[in-house]
């Protein structure tokens, strides 16, 4: 592998690169941006641009600028821009100086503008916006000119600077770039660049009352950041002649380009910021955090860990087709990365009590059990043993089928790490019927080793010292939605799935864990990956989010 070999799979992308830089086409300068607008916490989509324009800028030794691209004051935040540093900088990625606003160009984007009226490339039109919208045509038909697209360059720049100092209402007036009405492009049937819309921006305040299009503001913010690569999304492709358009009217030198890829839909929940937004306000979820949601911070609260993440972005590379990317695969990455780096620890989730008869009544044992199975160097723990122990409800049946090999009348199981016990009697509520307790006896013998006379005793189950565990509470999560691709349906909170969180209230943790630190992560042995939850869980009351479980359906559909 030579220097300038991408340690990432190839994609078209990085081949349009390696092209340019073997003509030498830009002076081998590779400057990518993201350039996300502060109206929502970014999600998992957002990771994957993250992750391609961060990516390349590494690995072509370039430049990657991060751009709150907020030149829509609605519903743009500082608590948003807060949430995307914090997002992008726990998945890796640093901009060192290269923070930007495109609303810090708002004064160099009015002269732009002011420019392309001067070369007759732009007009103040006074058509309303149902007006524009009606004179625009339709894919079969072409528009119609408006009756200003022929003002002279002294009254459209007289209108502009008045429109500039507030002297218009919202609507009144719109500047639109001089194209082409009869374009097969709607795009370029003379797009508005500017319009007039009084709401205050959440940076410049009340300074500006006309603000800059999407169309106009990007390419040029662009530009002005001498990018060089300016990916983006699908549903711009259509734009791109209007993009290039703009560039060409304005700039000279270093032209940027823009590249668009096909963005990422995951199954069984939704990715446009719109719905994610009515998910929060309309309490759907506990917040843009919640770990059920697919923002980044809702991951990271889950648990899942920024490595796979980015190994997950990088596996399902950069295509030009939209695709719907099974959820699976993320949750493999995420339990592939856990099952590497996640100590090992003890829970019960349904606590059922266990009674020893025959060991001594104020024993305790000091268990050292492994922390990671395949990984000595990650060291041991002690685990109390005593008389009195919880398991897993469902450890134990009262009469069990024939293959099932865990507790049940007359038979024997391994405790993890511990003795082999055997089921003696138990104790049933009086009123429900219900198991409430069960004794046993073990074997003193079986701590280090199988039974000594060679008796098999296939099942393992876990284990806490009903004395020593510690209370918690496991919140397990399933899928959002209940139908695999929410996002193609108006209608998508019908699909929410009305059991995407269960709380487990009366769990018993390994003694170990009760200083565990907010969003540490350890596998509960036999259960799945757990993460303390970063916000609700106290030293008093541990509270734990289920990562994943251990079972992998990814691993099962690839066939591996
Ligand atoms: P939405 O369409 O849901 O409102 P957006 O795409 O407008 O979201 P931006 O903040 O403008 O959100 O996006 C910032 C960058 O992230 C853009 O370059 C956009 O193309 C990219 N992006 C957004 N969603 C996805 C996605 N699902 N997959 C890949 N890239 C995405
Ligand atoms: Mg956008």
């Amino acid at each position: 592998m030579t220097d300038e070999t991408p340690s990432t799979p190839t994609d078209f992308i990085r081949d349009i690169i390696n092209d340019d830089l073997k003509t030498n086409k830009n002076n081998g300068k590779v400057a990518t941006r993201f350039p996300p607008e502060p109206n929502g916490y970014i999600h998992i989509g957002h990771a994957k641009s993250v992750c391609l324009n961060f990516g390349i800028a590494r690995d072509y030794k370039g430049t990657c600028n991060l751009r709150l691209d907020d030149t829509d004051p609605a519903g743009e935040s500082m608590e948003y821009v807060q949430s995307i540093i914090n997002d992008i900088r726990w998945l890796g990625f640093d901009w060192e100086d290269r923070l930007f606003y495109a609303s810090d160009y708002f004064e160099k984007l009015y002269q732009f503008a002011v420019e392309l009226i001067k070369s007759g490339n732009a007009y103040v039109c006074s058509l309303n916006p149902d007006e524009v919208r009606e004179q625009r045509g339709t894919f079969t038909e072409p528009g119609k000119e408006s009756p200003y697209r022929n003002r002279s360059v002294e009254e459209n720049l007289d209108l502009f600077q008045r429109m500039r100092a507030g002297e218009f209402a919202d609507g009144a007036h719109t500047l639109r770039a001089k194209i082409d009405m009869a374009s097969p492009n709607i795009v370029m049937r003379d797009p508005v660049i500017y319009r007039i819309k009084r709401e205050p921006h959440y940076r410049t305040g009340t300074q500006w009352v006309i603000y800059p299009m999407y169309d106009f503001a990007h390419c040029l913010s662009d530009a002005l950041e001498g990018i060089v690569y300016s990916i983006c999304t699908l549903e711009f492709e259509n734009n791109r002649p209007l993009y290039d358009w703009i560039v060409e009217k304005l700039i000279t030198g270093l032209r940027p380009r823009q590249i668009e890829f096909a963005r990422l839909n995951l199954s069984y929940t939704v990715l446009s910021k719109r719905r994610l937004i009515e998910l929060v306000e309309k309490k759907y979820v506990r917040g843009w955090d919640d770990p059920r949601m697919p923002t980044v911070s809702g991951m990271r609260r889950r648990g899942y860990t920024a490595e796979a993440i980015r190994n997950f972005c990088a596996g399902i590379g950069v295509a030009k087709n939209d695709n719907l990317i099974d959820v699976a695969l993320l949750e493999h990455c995420v339990r592939e990365d856990l099952n590497e780096h996640a100590p090992r620890a003890m829970c019960i989730l349904r606590p059922l009590r266990v009674v020893i008869d025959n060991y001594p009544d104020n024993q305790v044992e000091q268990i050292a059990c492994a922390n990671h199975p395949q990984k000595p160097d990650m060291g041991t723990r002690n685990v109390p043993f005593s008389k009195v122990l919880y398991i897993e409800r469902d450890d134990f049946m009262e009469d069990p089928p024939k293959k099932y090999h865990r507790l049940g009348p007359g038979r024997e199981v391994r405790l993890r790490n511990a003795y082999v016990i055997k089921f003696e009697s138990m104790v049933k509520d009086e009123k429900t019927g219900d198991v409430t307790e069960l004794h046993c006896s073990y074997d003193p013998a079986t701590l280090n080793g199988p039974p000594a006379d060679g008796r098999k005793v296939p099942g393992v189950i876990h284990w806490v010292s009903a004395g020593h565990a510690v209370p918690a509470e496991v919140r397990l999560y399933d899928r959002l939605f209940s139908i695999e691709n929410p996002g193609n349906e108006e209608d998508f909170l019908k699909y929410l799935n009305p059991d995407s969180l269960e709380t487990l209230t009366t769990c018993r943790a390994e003694q170990n864990l009760k200083n565990a630190a907010a969003g540490s992560r350890f596998q509960f042995e036999r259960l799945g990956y757990f993460c303390v939850d970063a916000k609700d869980s106290t030293s008093e009351r541990l509270v734990f989010n289920r990562v994943v479980p251990l079972r992998d359906s990814w691993a099962k559909i690839a066939g591996k």
